[in-house]
């Protein structure tokens, strides 16, 4: 939360105006799980790879639709500060994990609404906080000995363990594409059992084709063309030279101007600047290069002699770009023109425009040990790429964390029924009332295959029994959504990276125990804070950060 508290002392100090509204006790509480079920129960339709889209609206018409819970709350102008929690929960999740944002937000709401019914029976909320942080610790425990280790590099179980987050987001005969191309991307990047995939995967839209058409290009792709129609637009093995200074002549400053006197004189200013060019391009002939990519600009005399030498020139080229080139083509970055030999040069198996017009691009690709690669997105509008993109984004995200971590576990559900059943036998030997709480955590758990089950139009508490009783036998059953049946997730295919389910379980503990520590709401308007004088040394109160 923001900070209303005194620097000096680090106790809170809640400053409130004299008209403050107080809500105290169980009604702060109650109020709260209140807001936080609100939200939970918003995105728990949208669960699994069987359930319901949302469409978002704006203020000025924008529509998105979605089946992804980050997005939705991202999108979403959710103000109660207790909702915003929730909101936070999910955003963690996404950040940490990249999946498991439903899970996360609808587990947070269901722990909360089962303190409440705890609350209601008279257990006191310190024993479920206790019972809570109790279970937790367990369920991490219990999820360390559950997991199955992967070999990182099985293709076949990264494609399942990406299905597995892509179903529902994207229509069946895509996920195909999209899993094979971003398992691919991911251990083409793989570095040192480490993949960052906002700098070396890089995704780039193109309007017009099928989603199917989409493709990975080892390499980078610009939206940029040859500076003049007569320069090459296909070159077999292209020498690229990545040049980080201008290829133009300084403008002369007032300091120095030249004084041109005479038509003679002109000329001759004329062919020394024109030699100056010559002299570029030469450097740049001599280093062998035939492609060239320039972070700045390229004077049209400079461009004048790369045509005819027969060389590919681009300029104003990003300087995340330029990186990329360099990570795909093993150039490097040339700051001193005349410095420029082989030694810079980079390599590509093809260098390809395609296209004319202002979005015509330019591949750099077959790059035969590229550290960067690009996802062409291919898709008929703006909504369906932009759509695909955060489809991609999920499934890059999970086989990053397979690949990195190399353990998953069952889906559908299987390891929440598993460790539920782990944790009511675990309650007993704790005891007293905290033992309630972990059998509500328990509980809780279930939710997720309860609402995977319901969004399926299956019967939530038939399938529950017949899971518990399933789990008991065979601890990796869950549920086969498509035909209500209960089954071994391993044999199904169905995975998901443990750092997805053991953060989903970590972050909604946590937001749930930061509300139920709250007993006292106090409400205060941002004018009254005016009245408090700097010197008091009291922190910027943010009003937005409370009731
Ligand atoms: P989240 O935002 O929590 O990732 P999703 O809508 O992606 O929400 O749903 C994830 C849940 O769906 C996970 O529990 C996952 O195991 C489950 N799931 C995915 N595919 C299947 C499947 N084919 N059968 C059963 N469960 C599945
Ligand atoms: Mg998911």
């Amino acid at each position: 939360m923001s900070a209303n508290y005194n620097n000096y002392s680090g106790q809170p100090v809640y400053i409130m105006g004299s008209d403050k509204q107080q809500t105290k006790g169980r009604d702060a509480v109650s109020m709260n799980i209140r807001a936080a079920k609100a939200v939970a129960t918003l995105v728990k339709t949208t669960l699994g790879p069987v359930s319901m889209d949302k469409m978002l609206v704006n203020q000025i018409g924008d529509v998105v639709i979605t089946n992804d819970g980050a997005t939705i709350l991202d999108e979403m102008d959710i103000e109660h500060p207790t909702a915003k929690m929730i909101v936070e929960v999910a955003r963690t999740q996404e950040d940490i994990a990249g999946d498991g944002t439903t899970s996360a937000a609808v587990l947070a709401g269901t722990l909360l609404e089962k303190a409440q019914e705890l609350m209601e029976q008279g257990v006191h909320p310190t024993s479920i906080l206790n019972g809570y942080r109790l279970a937790s610790e367990k369920a991490m425990s219990y999820l360390d000995e559950y997991k199955i280790d992967i070999d990182s590099s099985d293709v076949e179980i990264l494609k399942n363990i990406s299905n597995t987050s892509i179903t529902g987001k994207a229509s069946e005969s895509y996920s195909e594409t999209i899993s094979t191309i971003a398992v691919n991307a991911v251990l083409k990047v793989l570095e040192n059992g480490e993949v960052n995939i906002d700098d070396d995967i890089l995704i780039v839209q193109d309007k017009g084709q099928k989603i199917t058409d989409s493709e990975l290009v080892e390499g980078v792709v610009l939206t940029k063309k040859a500076l003049h129609p007569n320069m090459p637009k296909k070159i077999q093995n292209p020498k690229i030279a990545l040049i980080d200074t201008p290829l133009e002549v300084e403008k002369t400053g007032t300091e120095s101007k030249i004084q041109i006197k005479s038509a003679d004189q002109m000329e001759a200013f004329v062919k020394e600047e024109d030699k100056g060019f010559k002299k570029m391009v030469d450097a740049i002939v001599k280093s062998g290069a035939n492609a060239v990519f320039c972070s700045k600009g390229i004077d049209d005399n400079a461009v004048h002699y790369l045509q005819k030498n027969g060389i590919y020139a681009t300029r104003r080229v990003k300087e995340s770009e330029m990186k990329s080139l360099a990570r795909a083509t093993g150039a490097k970055l040339v700051r001193s023109l005349y410095e420029i030999d082989e030694t810079d040069i980079g390599s590509a198996g093809l260098l390809e425009q395609v296209g004319e017009s202002d979005d015509a691009k330019t591949f750099i690709k077959e790059c035969s040990n590229a550290k960067t690669v690009t996802i062409v997105l291919r898709g008929g509008t703006e909504h369906v790429t932009e759509n695909i993109e955060r489809v991609f984004d999920d499934a890059l995200h999970v086989i990053a964390s397979a690949v990195e971590d190399h353990e998953v576990v069952p889906g559908g559900g299987a390891s929440e029924i598993s460790t539920a059943n782990i944790l009511r036998s675990f309650a007993p030997s704790v005891g007293g009332r905290e033992q309630l709480a972990i059998t509500a955590f328990a509980d809780s758990l279930e939710i997720i295959p309860r609402t995977l089950a319901e969004n399926a139009g299956l019967d939530g508490t038939d399938m529950l029994i017949k899971l518990r009783s399933g789990s008991g036998k065979d601890k990796y059953v869950g549920l086969d959504v498509y035909e209500g049946k209960v089954v071994n997730m391993v044999e199904k295919g169905v995975l998901d990276p443990v750092r997805v389910k053991k953060q989903a379980i970590k972050s909604a503990s946590e937001a749930t125990a930061m509300v139920l520590r709250v007993d006292d709401v106090l409400r205060a308007d941002k004018k009254d804070m005016m009245n408090v004088k700097p010197e008091h040394n009291i922190h910027n109160y943010d009003a937005s950060g409370m009731m």
